[in-house]
């Protein structure tokens, strides 16, 4: 039984993948977040650059954005703000194997095979945040990208907002779904300070996010804003960036402790609820 459906998913293709992409965009002229599942690379036919052509093939005309992470730049000081979601002194390791971010370092596991094939586009440009930068491709990518800024990190976000875009996830779930954290900014949720080594020194990274892993809880509010055609065990599902918000910003508005995760040992979920119970003791 399980042969016969790796079989059936093995036998994604362009032109099936094509069509879902189509059917699940609620703006067809706007641009989109674009959320490839690393695992997309086994389930089509052709792997991640026959994914590439698909959401070129379907985006033609409009600019869309993927997530070009980079936590290997980030460094820890031995003491830093409390309540920030960190052990310093059990982070001091990290800083051994932390590296400069520079346009072509490579994305974390998670982003990089899609980002790999997409960077290489004529016209891509990649935001310059050394920790949450994005690619942008298509007519619009300069200004996407420059939307972000070390202040800012989800200013390509916040212009796919503004300009009616839509979230599209393939074969990923809400806990890719970084939009979601620039909802979390929006309504008020606590952020943290990171740092990260670029341009020869460390910068300190304001507004940093805390933890995706409690965002899928988020799937059956969003469900009348989603669009999802079904591929063998794989979906491929289309959220408009509007209704998102407006539905997630009710969420967190009426329980600030939604979409956190459930381990009890995430250091940031930890510190975001003790925020909302006793806000900031360092204020
Ligand atoms: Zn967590």
């Amino acid at each position: 039984m399980e042969r016969t459906l790796s079989l059936v998913s093995a036998q994604i293709g362009f032109r099936t993948l094509t069509l879902a992409l189509e059917a699940v965009r609620w703006n067809p002229e706007g641009p989109a977040l674009i959320l490839v599942a690393p695992e997309a690379a086994n389930e089509v036919r052709g792997g991640i650059a026959t994914v590439l052509g698909a959401v070129q093939a379907v985006m033609r005309g409009a600019t869309w954005l993927t997530p070009a992470f980079t936590s290997r730049t980030m460094v820890y000081p031995r003491v830093g703000p409390p309540d920030n979601g960190v052990v310093y002194l059990a982070m001091q390791g990290a800083n051994a194997r932390a590296t400069f971010f520079h346009p072509d370092l490579p994305a974390d596991p998670e982003w990089e095979p899609f980002w790999e094939v997409a960077r290489r586009l004529p016209g891509a440009r990649r935001s310059e945040h050394p920790v949450l930068s994005f690619l942008a491709v298509g007519p619009q990518a300069e200004a996407a990208a420059s939307a972000q800024s070390i202040l800012d990190p989800w200013g390509p976000i916040r212009w796919l907002h503004a300009e009616g875009g839509d979230v599209i996830l393939v074969g990923a779930d809400h806990t890719m779904n970084v939009a979601i954290h620039y909802v979390e900014a929006m309504a008020g949720r606590k952020t943290f300070v990171r740092w990260a080594l670029m341009d020869r020194r460390v910068v300190e990274l304001p507004g940093f996010p805390g933890c995706r892993r409690g965002f899928e809880a988020a799937g059956p509010l969003l469900e009348p804003a989603t669009r999802r055609v079904h591929l063998g065990e794989w979906a491929v599902q289309g959220l408009p960036m509007e209704r998102m918000v407006q539905l997630l910003l009710e969420l967190l508005g009426r329980d600030p402790m939604a979409l956190l995760c459930g381990d009890p040992l995430c250091l940031l979920c930890h510190a975001v609820r003790q925020h909302v119970l006793y806000g900031s003791r360092s204020a």
